[in-house]
């Protein structure tokens, strides 16, 4: 049996059809179904469905073979307790340093406000920045409004939402996208079959015409 991870919303969506090519259906539809176990089309293939964050924790423990995870999630997590075996190319975004409009200059010691605070702590530890970081849970935008942060890290797509904001990028942190994961233990015990899955999901992802 190979036990597949994954997170609703955008990742889900994006990641159905490549699935759909690897020859992988899932039986029901999490967006609207309560289950959190699914059965596949295939016998030995089950998902569990998951808040994005916990992807991680779930395949590391091996309580998951395999997860898809974005980068965000995996740079917080650490990922040393991981492979990350394949780049689905999905749910492309960037992580990056955003400031109010006309106050792109930051001071010499910033306030950070983030939900992303390792790789905001490394990020500004490598350009050797002391930054004091103030964890958010969300609405990170709001923070240099009302004076909370000097900056925020967070992520960007369209980038309407720092716009409506009245912020600005001033500098990128990563790119971001959809990482496939698997369990150190089960790439041993389980090899065949997981390489036979990765294998599918990497032609599928090499046939995907989306970039
Ligand atoms: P946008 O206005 O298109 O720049 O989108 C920015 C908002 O969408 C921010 O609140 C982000 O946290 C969120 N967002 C954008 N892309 C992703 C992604 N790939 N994964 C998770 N959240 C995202």
């Amino acid at each position: 049996m190979l036990t597949i991870a994954i997170s609703k919303g955008r990742i889900y969506r994006e990641a159905l059809p490549l699935l759909d090519t690897a020859g992988i259906r899932p039986g029901d539809d999490p967006e609207t179904s309560r289950k959190l176990v699914f059965d596949t089309n295939l016998d030995d293939v089950r998902m569990l469905v998951l808040r994005a964050q916990d992807v991680p924790t779930f395949v590391e423990h091996g309580a998951a073979d395999l997860g898809l995870a974005g980068k965000d999630v995996l740079l917080e997590h650490g990922g040393e307790g991981l492979y990350e075996p394949l780049d689905l190319g999905i749910a492309r975004c960037r992580m990056v340093v955003a400031v109010r409009r006309g106050r792109e200059t930051l001071p010499r010691r910033p306030r950070v406000a983030t939900k992303y605070v390792e790789s905001t702590r490394r990020f500004f530890a490598a350009a050797g920045v002391q930054a004091e970081i103030i964890k958010l849970y969300g609405s990170m935008e709001l923070a240099p409004v009302v004076g909370l942060a000097d900056c925020i890290v967070d992520l960007v797509d369209t980038g309407s939402t720092l716009a409506a904001n009245g912020l600005v990028e001033v500098e990128e942190v990563c790119p971001i996208s959809t990482r496939l994961i698997a369990n150190k233990a089960s790439m041993k015990m389980k090899h065949a079959r997981m390489k036979t899955f990765i294998d599918s999901l990497s032609n599928a992802v090499a046939e995907d015409p989306a970039p």
